[in-house]
């Protein structure tokens, strides 16, 4: 029986996570479970699967699960904050870690697991973003084995099937282009949150969907590709192929293609689930525009960059998101947002995790005060 831990149990990917892991409930245990604050969510969790750790991501949310747990009796522990996720990352019992917290929040857990030598399934594309050689080289010198819970990730994973990197030419990473694939320029301008979380293929968590219809969510993509296969973002292509049925390609140096098709549904690169090709009847390629779309171009740029560059863009964005979602920034201001604050930042090597977290503070601060500016009154 492994040992798993799920960061980020409460959200869309633990919730797949905890659906496949009751599929095969004799061949897992799940020993913690974290929750960022859904006390009640957690609660719930923790009486179907009585883990060993429950961690939530602040005292006081801690303490309000505690409570809540006190009348059933149960041994379970509750931890809190950073080091509670570090601690059930890293134990000793455990075998898998399933990495799905969201955002810059999930670094220091996801990056815990791979130093402690884990089987670590990163759903949180972030991680690898803000420090992807520093979590590449900790993969490394301590034999983890990193698995992508990304459809497009795990697709290419599978086209290259162990092939010789001598023999790839080039990978293509599909896009479903998002919910305003065919908005114009000025429609884009007057989007809501809810228009930009009702994706049309897939069902995920809010933050993701706006990165989605924004066409970040492929940048981000773009740059995990690059530390996950060790290529360079010109080799990187992105098609937009609104049906997600291809969930990704890799292109060999004979010229020949090999491509992965699969429903539209997180549990299967999870698991796996039939595909009817006859029920899906067409498949359609188009290319990006990254016109409409500049987060796309703005994510190959900091990846060209390199070194922290890529931390700054990922911090600009979850602020210049965050502010979308509560109404105070436009849609179409999120790739200003994130322009201006790699302006006024510069990237530097990113040879230490310290280094990433001071960057990735300092562009936060940065795109937080633009976002004050923009919304001071004006005379
Ligand atoms: P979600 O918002 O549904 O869930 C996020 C989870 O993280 C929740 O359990 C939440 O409690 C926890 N969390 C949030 N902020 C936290 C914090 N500050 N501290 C501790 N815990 C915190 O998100 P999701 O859609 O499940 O996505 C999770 C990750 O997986 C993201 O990085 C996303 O890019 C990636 N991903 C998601 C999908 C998908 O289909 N949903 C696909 C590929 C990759
Ligand atoms: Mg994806």
């Amino acid at each position: 029986m492994t040992a798993v831990t799920i960061l980020g149990a409460t959200g869309t990917i633990g919730t797949n996570t905890l659906a496949v892991i009751r599929q095969h409930r004799p061949r897992y245990k799940v020993f913690a479970l974290t929750a960022n604050t859904a006390v009640d969510a957690l609660y719930e969790l923790c009486l179907e699967w009585s883990p060993r750790y429950a961690v939530m991501a602040d005292e006081n949310a801690a303490e309000q699960l505690r409570q809540q747990l006190k009348p059933i009796n149960t041994d379970i522990e509750v931890l809190w904050g950073s080091a509670g996720l570090c601690q059930v990352a890293s134990a000793a019992e455990v075998g898998i870690v399933m990495a799905a917290i969201v955002g810059a929040a999930g670094l220091l857990p996801a990056l815990a697991a791979a130093r402690a030598g884990k089987r670590v399934l990163l759903a949180n594309k972030e991680s690898l973003v803000m420090s992807g050689q520093v979590f590449m080289n900790a993969v490394r010198d301590n034999h983890a084995c990193l698995l992508p819970i990304d459809s497009e990730h795990n697709a290419i994973f599978q086209c290259l099937q162990g092939a010789d990197q001598s023999s790839i030419s080039r990978i293509l990473l599909t896009a479903s282009g998002g919910p305003f694939r065919r908005y114009s320029a000025a429609a884009l301008e007057q989007v809501t949150p809810a228009q930009a979380c009702a994706h049309p293929n897939w069902v995920m968590g809010r933050k993701i969907s706006v990165d989605s219809a924004s066409l970040m969510n492929k940048g981000l993509e773009v740059i995990e590709a690059c530390w996950l296969f060790d290529t360079t973002p010109d080799r990187v292509e992105v098609v937009v192929h609104p049906e997600s049925v291809v969930h990704s390609l890799v292109g060999y140096v004979d010229g020949s293609v090999l491509a992965q098709l699969g429903n539209p549904d997180m549990r299967t690169p999870i698991a796996y689930k039939p595909l009817d090709l006859k029920a899906v009847a067409q498949l359609n390629f188009e290319e990006a525009d990254t016109v409409r779309f500049p987060c796309l171009r703005l994510a190959y740029e900091a990846m060209l960059a390199g070194g922290t560059t890529t931390t700054i863009l990922n911090a600009a964005n979850e602020v210049a998101v965050a502010a979308f979602l509560a109404e105070r920034l436009r849609f179409t201001q999120i790739p200003r947002l994130i322009e201006d604050t790699l302006a006024h930042l510069a990237g530097r090597e990113a040879d230490s995790l310290a280094v990433i977290l001071e960057d990735d503070a300092r562009a936060r601060q940065i795109a937080e005060e633009a976002i004050l500016q923009l919304n001071a009154p004006r005379h």
